[in-house]
């Protein structure tokens, strides 16, 4: 059988393979807009599975509605037990202004090395690489001592209620498994020569608070026979706007920050020195520290009044609040009643859109992602540190089933993250991060299911 490093050799005469497979993904237009009907993933999942049937992988698509499957693959091993799933979501977000990108958002265009078009990154980047590495393992006969599973889950984009959040509460077996990989992690960062990758270990929570704001009603010509409940508004605001957010170092990457070159030890004291040191010197890390040592209170919509001569009777204000995983409900509130004291005529409620979650640091699937990013790269000198993202992704769904999840997508370091823009305008993918990544989920794959 060949050796994992011939079969990593291959990886480089499939270029094109992979990435006329990217961007048949990409053409699938699977706009998930939020409201129903939407998304339509079945037609990539049904792609998907004609595509791994050809390669001789058995999978099958399985949805609360019939427009909107989940593909599920599973390569058996040995064991009866699933060690490891490789998850991704097929769904992309809408196309803002069609406009302003340089090439249609559906079309897959390859320029300059990077394949453009919503979705080119987010998500099936990683799941064509996934697709990819099964199918090489697949043909090159490599026998498994686990077998693993692939699963490409709809809805993603608006909270996974039609996708993995669905699987994992009706058919949680489909999803066994002991370790996963998904989005959501596994960017390099360069500091002074070394190259540090974050792993994806868990995520910031989210939350919605509504505040309603009361006033009574009146003709605006005559003000003062109301109550103009703006008022209470313009308060709220202007507190929110100097809330100080109590600062915390406890999660896990403060502990790493050596890896940076960063000496100071990171305390709730002296934290906003080194976010401010650290600044001009890596604005991406800064960004990151700066989120993770404290809960964010973000005001995002005002809805309120009904005429323009009509006293506003009622306003309400929309904030968005990210926790850190040790933050609960409780703790916002308490949080808010202080930020609120004494504006009268006022009542907010909370809701959650994602728990705080978390995996540890030190497990088998870290040593065993740590050797295959090595391998997919060729380099030798990678640091690790564990992150903690300030946004969420389906991760928390089998992270709740007790599966340790990380973020890790396998990209290449001198892939420019910022040329990605997932969500935004221009989205891509460089083709060096597509051949990392297969090369990457092969690796891993190989290593902890025990190929041969
Ligand atoms: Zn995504």
């Amino acid at each position: 059988m060949p050796s994992l490093q011939t079969l990593l050799d291959q990886v480089d005469r499939k270029v094109d393979e992979i990435v006329a497979l990217h961007r048949s993904l990409v053409r699938i237009p699977t706009v998930n807009t939020g409201f129903m009907p939407t998304g339509n993933e079945t037609a990539a999942a049904e792609f998907i599975r004609d595509w791994l049937a050809n390669e001789k992988v058995e999978s099958s698509i399985l949805g609360r509605d019939p427009d909107r499957g989940n593909l599920i693959a599973v390569v058996p091993g040995r064991q009866k037990k699933t060690r490891l799933m490789l998850m991704s979501h097929t769904d992309v977000v809408p196309v803002e202004n069609e406009s302003k990108w340089k090439h249609e958002p559906f079309s897959a265009t390859v320029a300059g090395g990077r394949v453009y078009g919503r979705g080119a990154s987010d998500c099936k980047a990683l799941l064509a690489s996934q697709l990819m590495a099964v199918a090489l393992l697949k043909r090159n006969g490599i026998r498994f001592e686990h077998g693993f599973r692939l699963v490409a889950g709809a809805d993603e984009e608006h909270g996974g209620r039609w996708g993995f959040g669905w699987l994992a509460d009706k058919h949680p077996e489909t999803l066994e498994s002991e370790f996963a990989v998904n989005e959501g992690g596994g960017t390099a960062i360069e500091m002074g020569g070394a190259i540090v990758y974050l792993l994806g270990v868990g995520e910031k929570g989210r939350l919605e608070v509504h505040i309603r704001f009361k006033g009574e009603s009146a003709h605006a010509s005559v003000p003062w026979t109301g109550k103009n409940a703006s008022y209470g508004l313009s308060e709220a605001l202007k507190r929110i706007e100097s809330y100080t957010p109590e600062l915390d170092t406890s999660l896990p990457l403060f502990d790493h920050l050596s890896e940076f070159a960063i000496e100071d030890r990171p305390t709730p004291k002296n934290i906003d020195r080194i976010i401010a040191d650290l600044e001009p010197k890596n604005r991406r890390l800064a960004t990151l520290l700066r989120a993770l040592s404290r809960m964010t209170l973000t005001p995002t919509m005002i809805k309120g009044g009904i005429k323009s001569n009509s006293v506003p009777e009622m306003i309400e204000l929309t904030c968005d609040v990210r926790t850190l995983p040790f933050q609960n409900d409780e703790y916002l509130r308490k949080q808010l009643d202080d930020v609120l004291k004494d504006i009268p005529d006022i009542e907010y409620d909370i809701d959650y859109m994602s728990v705080p979650n978390q995996s540890p640091f030190d497990t088998e699937l870290a040593t065993s992602i740590k050797k295959a990013q090595a391998l997919a790269i060729g380099r030798d000198d990678i640091r690790w540190a564990p992150m903690v993202s300030n946004g969420f992704t389906d991760s928390r769904f089998p992270r709740n089933l007790g599966i340790v999840t990380y973020g890790w997508t396998g990209v290449h370091p001198t892939d420019d993250p910022t040329l990605t823009n997932a969500h935004g305008t221009n989205e891509s993918t460089g083709i060096l991060s597509l051949v990392s990544a297969t090369k990457a989920m092969m690796a891993l794959t190989y290593d902890l299911c025990g190929g041969r």
